[in-house]
């Protein structure tokens, strides 16, 4: 259909980018690129119009999003930009070519495009070696400043290579380490800077990647007292293990995983050094303080844990559902992973199993009709009757009630 609005236009459209690669790898891909040489944003509307979408247009880009009735989305480029010289200018329209437009992409592997219209339907266009390096699984830059020009590129191949099980070729590799070397990633905001590491992190083995970046140099980025000693590397392959687990349960609680590897790997640093990365990074404040505040709260709370049952005191399960319901997930996994105490991290197991979303039987209602009047005695008494049903010292309803009376 693409295509054949595409034709009514006369308008060359492509797919492009990504989708093209994980269509020749075999590999799924919910993204649909597709680059029109033309008028972009026209297409996007004519076919929107047409098969009952919406539309996002960005008229200075050239680009649209083609949002579907279900969410599902096809962004659209074109090859040709106009922009406006000063206001009230007519607008100076620069035509590039499709061979122009896949040649900006990061790497090889990104520049083929297959044509959409009738008449050359499937044909696949391959400008810069693009198939030969997806079959030798190499990733390779277009030419050797792509560093320089945008840094990002430098986790975008570690992250693809990673993710297909590809390699960095090696002149891609020097080129790395070069601007490295230049500090050309210092040029990089902070904002980009996370971006790019969050998705290195969201990976299924985000160890892998991780590994790569501190071979290339690269965790100093995050902050200068990062590195992958063998402490480091056991810290995150427990976060590995603990989260794998977690996932295993399908508790359907969502949490950031990536935010569990950004704590391990931000351990070394201070509070103050944790909280300047957090802002040099552009994480939100809001989520900073979260962090930082989880950070420091979940070590005290876990520390005290550990200090009872150290002394061999008797954790019941109420001691450790108080202990940890105000915790986050990414903070209670973390500290799962990182405790050296056993029976700290059953206590946690155990709070994700099976304490959590514990409830009492009766409710306020119960309470009013047991002429208790409202007020903070409600959340007073219904703690002290999920404290005892947590502790088996009451299993029915008419346990919970008589408990109260
Ligand atoms: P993913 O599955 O991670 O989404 P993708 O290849 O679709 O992989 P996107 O980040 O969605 O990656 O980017 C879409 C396309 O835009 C890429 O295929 C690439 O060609 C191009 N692209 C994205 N970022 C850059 C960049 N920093 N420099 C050059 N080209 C880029």
């Amino acid at each position: 259909n693409l295509g054949r609005v595409g034709d009514r236009l006369d308008l060359p459209v492509y797919a492009v980018g990504g989708f093209v690669r994980d269509l020749l790898l075999g590999q799924r891909n919910s993204d649909v690129d597709v680059t029109v040489d033309g008028d972009g944003i026209l297409f996007a509307e004519t076919f929107a119009a047409e098969f009952g979408c919406r539309v996002k247009s960005h008229e200075k880009f050239g680009t649209a999003v083609i949002v579907f009735p279900d969410g599902f989305k096809i962004d659209v480029a074109s090859t040709r930009l106009e922009y406006y010289v000063s206001p009230g200018a007519l607008p100076t329209v620069e035509r590039s070519s499709l061979k122009m437009d896949l040649y900006r992409r990061d790497f090889t592997v990104n520049t083929l495009a297959i044509a959409l219209n009738s008449q050359s339907f499937g044909k696949l266009i391959d400008y810069f070696g693009a198939y030969r390096d997806l079959q030798a699984k190499v990733i390779r830059v277009l030419h050797n400043l792509s560093f320089v020009e945008d840094p990002t590129r430098v986790f975008r191949a570690i992250r693809f290579e990673q993710r297909l099980n590809f390699r960095i070729a090696k002149h891609t590799e020097d080129l790395i380490k070069n601007a490295v070397k230049m500090d050309f990633l210092v040029k990089l905001g902070g904002r980009r800077l996370l971006s790019e590491l969050v998705q290195i992190l969201r990976e299924k083995e985000p160890l892998q990647g991780i590994s790569r970046m501190a071979s290339l140099g690269l965790l100093r980025f995050i902050h200068p007292s990062i590195e992958l000693t063998s402490e480091l590397q056991a810290a995150l392959e427990e976060v590995r293990y603990v989260v794998s687990w977690f996932d295993l349960l399908y508790l359907e609680r969502p949490y950031e995983r990536w935010a569990v590897y950004f704590l391990a790997l931000c351990e070394v640093l201070s509070p103050e050094q944790f909280w300047a990365t957090c802002t040099r990074l552009a994480v939100s404040e809001h989520q900073s303080e979260h962090l930082a505040e989880m950070r420091r709260q979940g070590a005290e709370l876990i520390g005290a844990m550990e200090r009872k049952l150290v002394r061999q005191e008797r954790l019941e399960n109420s001691d450790i559902y108080f202990t940890l319901r105000g915790l986050s997930v990414e903070i209670l996994l973390y500290h799962m992973a990182r405790s050296g105490n056993p029976e700290t991290k059953r206590c946690i197991s155990l709070y994700f199993t099976k304490l959590h979303g514990m409830e009492p039987l009766i409710g306020g209602e119960d309470l009013k009709r047991l002429g208790i009047k409202p007020g903070p005695i409600y959340r007073e008494l219904l703690d002290a009757v999920l404290s005892a049903r947590m502790n088996g010292r009451v299993s029915s309803k008419e346990d919970e009630l008589r408990l109260v009376r």
